[in-house]
């Protein structure tokens, strides 16, 4: 950390980056919220002195995110940049660079624009695309891609017929290496069957796709409550400081219905307000992390006596049948 931030030392964005880390270094503490705004509201005004205005990328009208360009990196914990890219209306791509090595990767890419604007800004080429699963909002960027640069497509074996233009085919339990950086494959099906996630255990970062997301999970298209609990189980036994990187900024909408079925959890009235500040700035919410995840989101707390009293759960039903009647829930919600 210290040599790598030292050879960047110069530039805005490594500035953002030690003070990211103490912002998140801070949130671990579990922080009130008034403490947490202030940092961030310091940090937020910091940024701007650095950053060019905000603005649309695209310029899409239907484009809801905005991220400036600072605060878009979030991520210098180990040699590997973690860069949010704002897709569709409310999807993420994600751009990994190894900084030894210069090689890059994008993980879900929904659309290619965004991403060769972001690639083009930093004169970078791409090589690899890694998808979790082969929904068009996590995929539909591939080709284009893939014929731009020469990336290599690398998805789930279970799902190769379905991943378009897929070269490198990877199953549960794969080591594969990204630039020097291990990353796990794990298999993550109840969204999709052929989901998986990718560890970077190195960075303590993990892409969930639409399996895990900030206080939900992913909708149930091709899985079992059993199966999604079987793989929300796997992404909570890594260490509770890893960040999770979803695929959609949904987690504004997801507090009110977390709130609605647990109101008296303090650690997520406290998450929902720091969410809404982080929204009314248009910053994103992500990553979140795997100990934020445990105390507040409802598809992670199938025990707890409030949830399952809000929606008349059993005290009998096993946690898979619990996960399903959430579910239930949240999708008439
Ligand atoms: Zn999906």
């Amino acid at each position: 950390m210290n040599k790598m931030l030292s050879k960047v030392s110069t530039t805005a964005m490594s500035s953002f980056s030690s003070s990211s880390s103490r912002v998140r270094a801070g949130f671990s503490v579990w922080p009130n919220v008034r403490q947490l705004c202030f940092r961030k509201g310091v940090l937020y005004g910091f940024m701007r002195l650095f950053s060019t205005p905000l603005k649309t990328l695209r310029g899409g009208a239907s484009r809801s995110l905005r991220v400036s360009r600072f605060c878009s990196v979030v991520n210098m914990s180990s040699s590997l940049q973690i860069e949010l890219v704002p897709c569709l209306s409310d999807n993420y791509a994600y751009l990994l660079h190894d900084i030894n090595t210069g090689t890059v990767g994008v993980v879900d890419p929904s659309e290619a624009l965004p991403v060769i604007d972001a690639l083009s800004k930093k004169n970078r080429n791409l090589t690899y695309i890694l998808n979790t699963h082969h929904h068009h909002d996590h995929t539909g960027g591939n080709a284009e891609l893939k014929a731009r640069y020469g990336a290599k497509v690398i998805g789930s074996g279970t799902d190769k017929e379905r991943i378009p233009g897929i070269d490198i085919h990877l199953n549960d339990g794969d080591k594969w290496m990204f630039a020097g950086h291990e990353v796990h494959v794990m298999d993550t099906p109840g969204h999709t069957r052929g989901h998986i996630s990718f560890y970077f255990p190195g960075s303590a970062a993990i892409f969930t796709g639409d399996t895990l997301f900030s206080l939900s999970c992913g909708k149930l298209f091709e899985g079992s409550p059993e199966e999604m609990l079987s793989s929300l189980r796997k992404i909570t036994s890594l260490p509770d400081n890893t960040d999770i990187y979803c695929g959609h900024e949904y987690t504004l909408n997801n507090t009110k219905f977390a709130l609605t079925v647990e109101p008296e959890n303090k650690d997520l009235q406290s998450y929902a307000a720091h969410v809404a500040y982080l929204r009314s700035k248009s910053l994103p919410t992500i990553p979140t992390t795997l100990k934020m995840e445990k105390a507040c989101n409802p598809f992670l707390r199938t025990s707890s006596e409030q949830i399952r009293k809000s929606l008349n759960i059993a005290a009998a039903a096993d946690d898979a049948e619990a996960l399903g009647i959430i579910r239930q829930a949240k999708d008439k919600f």
